[in-house]
């Protein structure tokens, strides 16, 4: 399972593949994890460098988190892609098709004066997430696409 959590600073993402459910999250910020709620995560309640220095100290890698440089990422599923935009400007998209096999991630292209943020990464798990809670498999065509989730 892929998550993506978003504050107006930062992006947290879990793969709940990778995560030993060691609860090192739990006690690093109670606030905003808490396996008693549901969703378990909330990114909005602790201070940022609280939520940041946590997912840092995350043993298995399954949390990771991105600075938005006040990228936003929005989701189109009528488009069938996700997209980032810098203000008004559209600096990034992620495509897919809903096939009767899943949903193939064919597409993802950042421009290239916004590389090296996360954006590309953020872009792929807005569909991934989609795609997990409409209980569709994920087909990742685009090479970016499997590596981030097979990385
Ligand atoms: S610290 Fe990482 S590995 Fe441990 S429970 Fe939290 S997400 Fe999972």
């Amino acid at each position: 399972m892929h998550r993506i959590y978003e504050n107006n600073d930062i992006t947290v993402f879990w793969d709940s593949e990778k995560c030993r459910h060691a609860k090192k999250c739990v006690y690093g910020s109670p606030q905003t994890f808490d396996i008693s709620r549901k969703p378990w995560i909330d990114v909005t309640i602790a201070p940022t460098a609280e939520i940041w220095q946590t997912v840092s100290e995350c043993p298995s890698g399954a949390l990771t988190c991105v600075y938005n440089h006040e990228i936003s990422v929005k989701l189109d599923t009528d488009a069938c892609k996700s997209i980032a935009y810098d203000g008004n400007r559209q600096i990034g998209e992620c495509d897919y098709r809903v096939t009767p096999d899943g949903w193939n991630i064919y597409h993802t292209e950042v421009m290239p004066e916004y590389g090296g943020k996360g954006i590309a990464k953020r872009l792929v798990y807005k569909i991934v997430e989609a795609a997990e809670k409409a209980k569709a498999s994920v087909i990742p065509t685009c090479s970016y696409a499997a590596k981030v989730l097979n990385g």
